[in-house]
């Protein structure tokens, strides 16, 4: 006998999606959770504000209402720990998945507590857990981080950050505008395309102007203890620096999917094995939800995208109980 018709490891926003979906469909589930309640949400920078309209990042048609049409990080927390809450959702927090195994047709799944075993296992671990390292001399300094979250910290400093993208870009304005010298290290030719479209002119404008430092078509070679060199067109060049934000974006945990026998898809994007219809893996029983489903496509599902995951998840669950 199993503990539970559903394991779902994960307490993101598709995770909880995944157990308001359980508990509407009459099944026993069970929500593993490594941190606190949306644990990638609460490490966000502290005055993250989302791109999507608090509309877009309802689950289960539960009104998010925000002061702004795009809610800040303070209120998608307390939208989600409400949901969890009020739901009075069967979720373990702090308890870390470590093992899963499939006998026959239970999963058993180990975590840094305890042992359970289910019928149906749904990975909803997203990707913030792992950064794109660097992979150059002094990454592993005090001073270097692949996390960023309060402007205050870098004030009056010099702060290199490096990388293009939404977060990158958000960091580097901050920062100057609490007094940090920033300098932006760009691997191409320009800001990245996928910018927030009300962000770029804010950030082209504060570099053609001087105020933000910006390095393109350069890469990081060695990180010191009061010194960074940068490789450019035009050889290394030395910069003073105080601190280092590397924000060169995330990837699921490939091992962890390797391990549980889920295939990935031979080209760099290490694309899970699902079905679209039903998110099931090529491990029957075992489903994809959130993020996870995008392999090094990481901007591809979002919230947004991805809360469609649970419905279509417990579909196909009900489908193969009734077979
Ligand atoms: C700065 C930033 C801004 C964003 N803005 C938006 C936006 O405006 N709109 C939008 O739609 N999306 C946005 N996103 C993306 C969005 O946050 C993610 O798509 C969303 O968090 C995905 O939810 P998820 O549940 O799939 O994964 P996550 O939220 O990452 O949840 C995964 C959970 O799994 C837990 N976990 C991992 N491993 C284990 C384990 N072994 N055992 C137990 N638990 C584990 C983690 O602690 C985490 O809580 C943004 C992302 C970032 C970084």
């Amino acid at each position: 006998m199993q503990d539970y018709d559903v394991i779902i490891v994960g307490g993101g926003p598709i995770g909880i999606a995944c157990g308001l979906e359980a508990k509407k469909k009459g099944l026993s589930y069970l929500i593993i959770e490594k941190g606190p309640i949306v644990n990638s949400l609460f490490h966000y920078p502290i005055n993250m504000q989302f791109f999507s309209s608090s509309e877009k990042l309802e689950i289960d048609d539960i009104p998010f209402i925000s002061n702004e049409s795009k809610p800040k990080r303070n209120e998608a927390l307390e939208y989600y720990r409400r949901i969890v809450d009020s739901n009075k959702l069967n979720i373990k927090l702090f308890e870390k998945v470590q093992d899963v195994h499939k006998k026959t047709d239970l999963f058993s799944v180990t975590t840094s507590k305890s042992t359970y075993t289910s019928s149906n296992l749904i990975l909803a671990t997203g990707f913030y857990d792992l950064p794109n390292k660097l992979e150059v001399p002094g990454e592993d300094l005090p001073k270097v981080s692949h996390y960023y979250k309060d402007p205050h910290f870098y004030a009056s400093q010099k702060l290199t950050v490096i990388g293009a993208s939404n977060s990158a870009i958000d960091a580097a304005l901050e920062c100057y505008r609490k007094g940090a010298e920033v300098t932006l290290v760009i691997r191409g030719s320009e800001v990245g395309k996928r910018v927030k479209y009300w962000v770029r002119p804010d950030i082209i404008n504060r570099i053609d102007e001087g105020s933000i430092k910006v390095y393109y078509n350069a890469t990081v070679n060695e990180i010191r203890e009061s010194e960074i060199d940068i490789k450019t067109n035009k050889g290394i060049i030395t910069l003073e620096n105080d601190f280092v934000l590397a924000l060169t974006g995330y990837k699921p945990n490939f091992e962890f999917l390797k391990k549980l026998g889920v295939q990935l898809s031979d080209d760099e994007k290490l694309l899970p094995n699902y079905n679209p219809d039903s998110m099931e893996s090529n491990i029957k029983g075992l489903y994809l939800a959130g993020v996870i489903c995008g392999g090094m496509e990481t901007h591809k599902w979002f919230i947004e995208n991805s809360r469609i995951h649970a419905p279509l998840i417990f579909d196909s669950i009900l489908e193969n109980i009734s077979k």
